[in-house]
């Protein structure tokens, strides 16, 4: 018997708030009535200011991340087109399987699990790319593996400065909504996330931003597609209603979440991010530990991957804050497994919820056999939340 609330903190599906969970207890309704088309263009709408874009079009899939990928690369490109993407984490190994796997030519750049993007190394590429032959660079802009933030806008300066004319991808799956990230001033042409991220609803809809230049390379790309057809979905864009099927209870829960989020305003949803992650990076740097990103300015605020001391499992620290504590935390993907538990800090989240994650991992970690004082990464992380409370109402 388990009681109490279940803690959820993995990098997604993210806790779904109570009034969105409420909003999506609504009876079937009629997609065609005439009033739906409006509801959706209102989602649509409110879904552009999160990806900060104007010129762009937001386009929702019924799928996870993990189609809107598909779709953005079946859409948009041509059988056996070079692509430019960069291997440092499960999920940007990942998206390079698929593109492999639907027939694009990979130019992979292998680099650390904890690095960022590898600006450099892509601008190499794109300079000495004379031809144009690199049609796409794809980037993943938080890699949730990890816990590591790369800098979309760099890529995009390596880009322009090589006047090159490729295709820019990015994985926004963990970041759109709750790392700042700019659609428009980035000149990103694919972005791509899920509903159950940052935008605190369940998983079901794989959500893309598309860039005009990007839905221009639609209108003669050759790779085949059919159900994630962009053209199909120009007749949502004009009138909200879905060429098929629309998951209407959860589009209820996006509404319901784009509210949420507008109460609160993207900047302040973005700075309550950067506060709880900055609580949880001081408790692991008390605890004595080390992250997976490679260098602080490297660090997510949606996800922190945890390097565990030598002699201890990360599996063992996730078991135990499972079966004891009724916690979950992410565990460590593939080749970091053992190696690194993940604790999510992202979407619907506060400090005290935070403070149970960091206090549960202290009880886990010791339990595992880590030499970790108790109280050290609570106490750290609580002298930064009460400093950063009190900064905000001096500023009010
Ligand atoms: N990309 C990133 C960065 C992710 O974190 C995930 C999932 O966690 C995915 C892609 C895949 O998305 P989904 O699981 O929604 O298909």
């Amino acid at each position: 018997m388990r009681t109490g609330t279940n803690h959820l903190f993995i990098p997604g599906p993210t806790n779904v708030p109570e009034d969105v969970r409420m909003a999506m207890n609504v009876p079937m309704q009629d997609q065609r009535g005439p009033d739906f088309g409006a509801f959706t263009l209102s989602i649509l709408a409110d879904l552009k200011k999160v990806f900060r874009t104007t010129t762009g079009q937001v386009m929702l899939f019924p799928g996870s991340g993990t189609g809107a990928w598909e779709a953005a690369i079946t859409n948009t490109l041509n059988p056996g087109d070079r692509v430019l993407m960069a291997r440092h984490g499960q999920f940007s190994t990942l998206w390079a399987e698929m593109a492999t796997r639907l027939g694009l030519t990979v130019d992979v750049i292998d680099i650390a699990w904890g690095a960022g993007a590898p600006v450099n190394e892509f601008m190499r590429k794109l300079a000495a790319d004379r031809k144009g032959e690199i049609k796409a660079v794809f980037v993943t802009h938080n890699e949730t593996a990890t816990g590591v933030t790369s800098d979309i806008a760099a890529v995009r300066r390596a880009l322009d400065d090589c006047f090159h004319d490729a295709l820019l991808f990015v994985d926004g799956v963990s970041s759109v909504g709750s790392i700042d990230f700019r659609m428009d001033d980035w000149g990103v042409d694919l972005a791509v996330t899920g509903s159950q991220k940052g935008l605190m609803c369940p998983a079901g809809l794989g959500i893309l931003g598309v860039s005009q230049k990007a839905m221009k390379a639609s209108e003669t790309s050759t790779m085949r597609r059919a159900y994630f057809e962009f053209r199909d979905f120009k007749q949502t864009v004009e009138t909200g209603y879905f060429p098929y099927t629309p998951p209407t209870q959860i589009l209820h829960g996006m509404r319901r979440a784009l509210d949420r989020i507008n109460a609160e305003g993207l900047d302040n949803v973005l700075a309550r991010h950067a506060r709880l992650a900055e609580g949880v990076r001081r408790a692991v740097a008390a605890w004595g530990l080390s992250p997976c990103a490679e260098h602080p300015s490297l660090a997510s605020n949606t996800v922190t991957a945890i390097r565990v001391p030598d002699g201890v499992d990360a599996r063992d620290v996730i078991r135990i804050g499972y079966e004891r504590y009724n916690t979950s935390f992410g565990s460590g993907l593939s080749r970091l497994a053992g190696k690194v538990f993940r604790i999510g800090h992202l979407g619907d989240l506060n400090e005290g919820m935070c403070l149970t994650a960091i206090a549960v991992a202290e009880m886990a970690l010791v339990e595992a056999g880590a030499d970790i004082e108790f109280g050290s990464g609570v106490a750290a992380a609580q002298a930064w939340y009460a400093q950063g409370r009190t900064a905000e109402a001096a500023l009010r």
